[in-house]
């Protein structure tokens, strides 16, 4: 069946900031925003101004202290209606993060739905009991209790505006915070419509919050006295350098960066599963996402298999299959690393460089799939970050080379293996010293209640952003302990 693509806004839309359960324009520098589609404007906002941050921290903090007394169960409730608002309006709040992210529709549903995952999560943490009680000695009990920190920040990336903010708001609200999101300055409009949506489920006015702004508003509100926790998902470069201010500031910080994954790939793997899980993973989301395959170490003769990864590369249609790139800036530089490449001798066997698209789609950032073939391990395009569509395959005669090129990288988010072997997938799983390890699979994002995080520097600070990772992350552990008589004389009662 044919893939509907993307629907483009008739009128531009403003994204606004939402403070204190009211959505203001706000008085700061006006933005425009562009579709990665056909570059034409699909809305606007204002940077939010140091005072309105201030403000929107303030109403956020009153919020806290009512809702961290709000039993879960009723807490939970709320999250729960929330996930059957986002639900019924799905194709709607999928396609608009297609047309600000440049995912396709499917794209964008797919990432509303992993979010949806954790929503539920969350909404299951009513059940479980966090708490702990233990008689350490006679007459004395040792009990544990999570209590919420207060207003807690999540700052988020352009690639998935719905997903990653889902990662934090459900868990942290649900356990008692109040949650104030930065989304991408490039994304705004799906923050908008998850807050809109929290706002009908019945959530408190000033329990989330949303502050538009670029680096000034992530360093005002991570200075900020008020806020306890920062959360962060983004470039490495950005994630180091706000764990650093958080942490300066006696914060705890949970800072997620990029990543350079890598697929082994070794000549007995099964063609048909390997064909789809590569090409998947390097051209899904065009690319742009921190689990795509980047780096393809080809083990012994693999031909066979390479050649039909460019087949299948090549069959993927634009705008449809396959969405565009964030903005003009990244394409130049997908583009400049791939002719780096071909200078620097490696072989390219699949250019997608100024592609043909159609007609409405002329004006869009465009790539096709990319593969470069022979490169060496030191070579611009086998260490950087590229975030778009293009693979970089490099050759080796031996397992224990591809381990050793795991273990060189910068990176820590997913290291996979295709192989029919369970000793090779075995030693890939036990020696790789990425944090998500795939099996025969391309993008292996773990399913929730497992939690997802990597490791080097694709993570800053301890702990996963979902699963009891987000649990811990989110929460102080109060410990109580207590003693009471042991006397039977309670004379009073009778
Ligand atoms: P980015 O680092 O440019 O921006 C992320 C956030 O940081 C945005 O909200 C932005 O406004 C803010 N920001 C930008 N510059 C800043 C600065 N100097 N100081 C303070 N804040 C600043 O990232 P991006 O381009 O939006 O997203 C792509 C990157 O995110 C890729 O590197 C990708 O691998 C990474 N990412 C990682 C994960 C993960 O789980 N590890 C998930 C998704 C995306």
């Amino acid at each position: 069946m044919a893939k509907p693509p993307v629907t483009l806004p008739k009128n531009s839309l403003t994204s606004c900031h939402l403070v204190g359960g009211r959505w203001e324009r706000g008085q700061g520098q006006a933005v425009s925003l562009y579709s990665p589609y056909n570059a034409e404007k699909t809305g606007e906002m204002r940077f939010a101004t140091p005072s309105e941050i201030d403000q929107t921290v303030s109403l956020a903090a009153q919020a806290a202290s009512a809702w961290r007394k709000v039993p879960i169960k009723e807490r939970s409730a709320i999250l729960f209606k929330f996930r059957e608002l986002v639900l019924s309006e799905l194709d709607d709040i999928g396609n608009l993060a297609a047309v600000e992210s440049g995912k396709t529709p499917a794209e964008g549903k797919a990432g509303l739905l992993k979010g949806l995952e954790v929503t539920e999560f969350a909404i299951s943490l009513q059940n479980m009991n966090l708490s702990g009680a233990l008689e350490v000695s006679r007459g004395v009990t040792c009990q544990t209790e999570r209590i919420p920190l207060g207003v807690v920040l999540g700052i988020t990336p352009f690639n998935f505006p719905a997903m990653v903010p889902l990662w934090m708001i459900p868990i942290a609200i649900a356990l008692g915070n109040a949650f104030i999101l930065k989304p991408s300055e490039k994304v705004p409009l799906t923050a908008g419509r998850l807050g809109d949506c929290l706002k009908r489920a019945g959530l408190p006015d000033g329990v989330f919050s949303i502050i538009n702004g670029s680096a000034d508003a992530v360093k005002h509100l991570v200075a900020h006295p008020d806020i306890k926790a920062v959360g962060f998902v983004g470039s490495t470069a950005v994630a180091r350098s706000v764990y650093q201010l958080a942490t300066s500031h006696h914060k705890r910080a949970l800072c997620l960066g990029g990543a350079k994954n890598l697929l082994i790939l070794a000549p007995d793997a099964d063609p048909q599963m390997t064909v789809r899980g590569v090409v998947d993973s390097f051209t899904g989301c065009a690319g742009q996402r921190c689990m795509a395959a980047s780096l393809l170490i080809a083990v012994g003769d693999t031909d066979h298999l390479i050649a039909k990864i460019v087949e299948e590369a090549k069959s993927i249609k634009l705008g449809y299959d396959m969405g565009a790139i964030i903005d003009q800036k990244s394409l130049e530089k997908m583009e400049g690393i791939i002719a780096r490449a071909e200078k620097a001798g490696a072989k390219l066997i699949l250019d997608g460089r100024k592609p043909t698209v159609g007609a409405e789609f002329s004006k869009g950032n465009w790539l096709a799939p990319t593969i470069i073939d022979h490169a060496s391990p030191d070579m611009e395009c086998a260490t950087t970050e590229i975030f778009g569509p293009v693979l970089t395959i490099i050759r080796v005669k031996s397992l224990s080379e591809a381990l050793a090129l795991d273990k060189q990288s910068t990176y820590g988010n997913a290291t996979s293996v295709f192989t029919q072997s369970g000793g090779v997938a075995k030693l890939v799983a036990q020696e790789s010293s990425s944090g998500m390890i795939g099996i025969n699979i391309g993008v292996p994002v773990p399913r929730e209640p497992f939690s997802f995080g990597g490791t080097k520097q694709s993570k800053f600070g301890a702990l996963d952003i979902t699963g009891m990772g987000g649990v811990e992350f989110w929460t102080d552990l109060k410990k109580i302990t207590s003693k009471w008589s042991q006397s039977d004389q309670l004379n009073w009662m009778s």
